[in-house]
């Protein structure tokens, strides 16, 4: 991930801010969603997936890491009960090197023609670009959180999907679960190239594309990314404001009557370039960010965001609770 805007971010709060508060928390009372949950959400399992990445090692395109988790997360999800496709493609980086990238597509009902989807990036950095120690800037990082904590949360949902589908349960229409690759491989910090937008998001611009030769549609996409720190302040992303106000409203209004409404705050933080601009603006499909937005922190991120301290030791079960149990109610109660 990805690049808070600034210059944006100082408009939305100089020109918009109090605005969009006011608006969002009246927008956020207006509505209340049924709190029946049909299937529990297991953080211990969650936990557990997003551990396992991490024990790959870095999962660093054209790796032997990269190559092991990619079938590990192929695997776990057919034995999900998912329909499992390998999206392999070659991608250009930043510098203009090649990667052998695989988005991981596992579908539930893949015949119904309503469908949701659901996406988080499986890459993680390369480089600890963040990091306060120069010595670290070309070193890999575990991206426990960047990365690993998104398809941790998508994992689970998807065994309480197979779950539901066993017992006649599941809604109906069907949801695409999308590990998306290349994410994080945009220009670094220590690089003396002007940052390009486009240098990110490289696996989920592949897959947009295609989707949209394919004439995929889905109703409303979610992507996870950075939902597994402590105390999370998910706040509203201002291109997922732009693109998809009422699934923002959807979640956060979910999230709210599950008790979660200090974690999901219903005011716009920054914009970020992250896989759901290019969902939006390739494939046409409205879909929002859920991630962990630190306003005092610098970068706008949590304070380990691109160092080596992005590990298990900051990722914690409520948070992969609270994510997975508003997704889960969003979908059962759609
Ligand atoms: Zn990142």
């Amino acid at each position: 991930m990805h690049k808070i805007l600034t210059f944006v971010l100082t408009l939305l709060i100089g020109a918009f801010g109090i605005l969009s508060c006011g608006a969002g928390s009246q927008k956020a009372t207006s509505k209340v969603e049924s709190t029946i949950v049909k299937p529990t959400f297991d953080s211990d399992s969650s936990y557990s997936y997003v551990e396992k990445q991490t024990l790959f090692g870095p999962r660093v395109l054209n790796t032997k890491n990269h190559d092991e988790c990619r079938l590990y997360l192929s695997e776990k999800m057919k034995a999900f009960g998912a329909k499992t496709t390998l999206q392999d493609c070659s991608l250009t980086a930043w510098d203009g090197s090649k990667l052998k990238a695989t988005n991981i597509i596992a579908s539930y009902q893949p015949e119904k023609t309503k469908r949701i989807l659901l996406c988080a990036h499986w890459d993680s950095r390369p480089w600890a670009d963040q990091d306060s120690n120069p010595a670290n800037w070309h070193t890999p990082i575990d991206g426990a959180n960047d990365g690993a904590s998104g398809v941790g949360v998508l994992m689970e949902i998807g065994r309480q999907l197979q779950a539901e589908a066993a017992k006649g349960n599941l809604p109906d229409y069907g949801v695409d679960i999308v590990f998306l690759d290349a994410e994080d491989l945009g220009t670094p910090k220590f690089s003396n190239k002007k940052d390009n937008e486009d240098s990110w998001c490289l696996g989920t611009q592949y897959w947009a594309k295609e989707a949209k030769k394919a004439g995929y549609q889905a109703e409303f996409g979610i992507l996870l990314d950075m939902v597994g720190g402590k105390a999370p302040n998910f706040m509203w992303d201002y291109y997922s404001n732009q693109y998809a106000p009422q699934v923002l409203q959807k979640v956060w209004s979910t999230a709210s009557s599950l008790g979660y409404n200090a974690y999901f705050v219903p005011a716009e933080g920054g914009a970020i370039t992250d896989d759901h601009l290019y969902v939006n603006r390739i494939a046409g499909i409205p879909c929002i960010d859920i991630i962990d937005y630190n306003p005092g922190s610098g970068t706008g991120f949590v304070p380990y965001w691109h160092t080596m301290d992005d590990t298990m030791k900051n990722i914690d079960r409520n948070a992969l609770k609270m994510v997975g149990e508003t997704l889960l109610n969003v979908i059962f109660n759609h």
